[in-house]
């Protein structure tokens, strides 16, 4: 695996990843999606929603608000308890997550468990220096909420606070009633969401692995009490297949169950899916059994009645809740350290190859005119009816050698060559970027031929 700095180069130079507000000094932590990036989120998103929404009969999609009415979080417990441990050095006044520097200092233990007097003490006796100066100077801890607040209309008063959504799953459970009720769905079923949150991140970093903006994709699925944990296994087991079939190696994955006496108060199941990233093992996906706390507070909170009446069985009951809850660019990372490559070949020659799925690749197939002023005319013929069904790059610069090795490294499946046998034959050679092996296809099979080969 590249290292995290060969990453970071690698998804500039590309244009894939830049630094936020680059010409006005950069703004810490934020990133911008170039257009490979751009293009390879939006095909990580289409490809969860296919597998956790389209291709699942019992679920569905949901497109809910940032911004909710703040009772929404005063009720699910995030303005008063969404709050990381913040500690301050008191010499270089860096600031820190306090239960980050006791599970550095010894990854053993469950930070969950600690007071915060008692990681205040822990720090003291262990000696723990600060990260940035070497100095053991550390201000008592305090909690640190993490969301982001703004003001409603015209009036900066307190009466018009809100809050940015710090995850999507709220916007679901409140409309669980709208959702259920309109499309008149049966228990269990489930609600997906795909949408930014936002969290005021004590300590950001490792590149797009901890933002303060980052993008959600997020399942609730409701089920009925008693049937829970079964559900909960179910979604570790596709959630897995998801990351595998995505090509995620298994040795590069941990499955992470919560012991009983670190879960949530709320729920009875948790587990951490974490990604062999180059600084250790790291969360990549949350799945957690929330039990009918979710729908308990809101039901509380808002006077309304959430009850669920089973048609079949005049049943009444609030359903029980398993979350799997992903990040977008996580997931994105986590791919691109698992496709991001060097290779030497035969003739001694390096290429780098991003072995993305081709359903991830920015481009699936690029068109490239053997000769341009020969073969242009024919290919962006070919480039035209592609694009209609698929991502499609045109290269007509350099010899032909150094337009593969350009598409090997931005992941694209497929590279066309279009020569004197396509205009004599209507045949095109098809480049695997893979195996880097050549097929003659006939220009009518062209479309089917690639569609079969990138579907995911
Ligand atoms: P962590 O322990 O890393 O802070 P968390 O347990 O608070 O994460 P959840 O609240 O369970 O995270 O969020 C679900 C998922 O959302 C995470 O598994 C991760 O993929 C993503 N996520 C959470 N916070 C961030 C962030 N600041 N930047 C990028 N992705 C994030």
């Amino acid at each position: 695996m590249k290292s995290l700095e060969d990453l970071v180069v690698f998804a500039k130079v590309n244009g894939f990843i830049f630094p936020g507000s680059e010409i006005y000094g950069g703004l810490a932590n934020t990133f911008d999606y170039g257009p490979l990036g751009a293009l390879l989120k939006n095909n990580i998103k289409k490809s969860w929603i296919q597998k956790f929404v389209s291709e699942t009969s019992s679920n569905i999609l949901l497109d809910s608000s940032i911004l909710l009415n703040s009772e929404v979080w005063r009720s699910s417990g995030h303005v008063g308890g969404f709050s990381d441990p913040l500690t301050e050095c008191k010499s270089c006044h860096e600031r820190f997550r306090a239960d980050h520097l006791v599970a550095k200092f010894d990854s053993s233990l469950n930070t969950d468990k600690f007071s915060l007097s008692e990681m205040d003490e822990f720090i003291i006796k262990n000696h723990i220096k600060c990260p940035s100066c070497g100095k053991e100077n550390f201000a008592p801890i305090k909690k640190f909420n993490m969301m982001f607040q703004t003001y409603q209309g015209a009036v900066i008063e307190s009466a018009n606070q809100i809050y940015l959504r710090p995850e999507t799953a709220q916007g679901i459970f409140i409309n669980f009633k709208n959702i259920q009720r309109s499309l008149r769905k049966k228990i269990p079923f489930g609600v997906g969401q795909v949408g930014k949150a936002f969290r005021n991140e004590i300590t950001p970093g490792n590149f797009i692995f901890r933002t303060r903006e980052f993008e959600q994709m997020e399942l609730e699925f409701f089920c009925k009490p008693g049937t829970e944990l079964e559900w909960f296994d179910y979604h570790k087991n596709i959630c897995r297949k998801f990351l595998l079939d995505l090509g995620i190696k298994e040795e590069n994955l941990i499955f992470r169950d919560h012991e009983k006496e670190s879960l949530a108060f709320y729920s009875n199941a948790t587990c951490d899916i974490e990604f062999r990233f180059p600084w250790g093992f790291d969360e990549l996906w949350g799945i957690a059994s929330r039990t009918d706390y979710d729908l308990g507070v809101h039901q509380k909170g808002s006077g309304e009645n959430l009850m669920y009446l089973d048609p079949d069985t005049n049943e009444k009951y609030l359903p029980y809740v398993i979350e799997p809850s992903l990040g977008v660019e996580r997931l994105l990372l986590a791919l691109l350290f698992s496709a991001y490559d060097t290779e030497i070949l035969d003739n001694n020659e390096e290429r780098t190859v991003l072995h993305l799925h081709p359903a991830l690749s920015p481009y699936k197939v690029a068109v490239l005119p053997l000769i341009k002023k020969e073969h242009s005319e024919k290919a962006l013929e070919i480039y035209n009816s592609l694009i209609k069904h698929f991502s499609v790059t045109y290269d007509s610069s350099a010899n032909i050698g150094k337009r593969y090795r350009r598409q090997d490294a931005i992941g694209t499946y497929f590279s066309v060559t279009v020569d004197n046998d396509t205009l004599t034959n209507d045949t095109v050679t098809v480049r695997y970027r893979d195996s880097m092996k050549q097929v003659v296809v006939s220009l009518k099979d062209l479309n089917s031929f690639i569609l079969n080969a990138i579907s995911f």
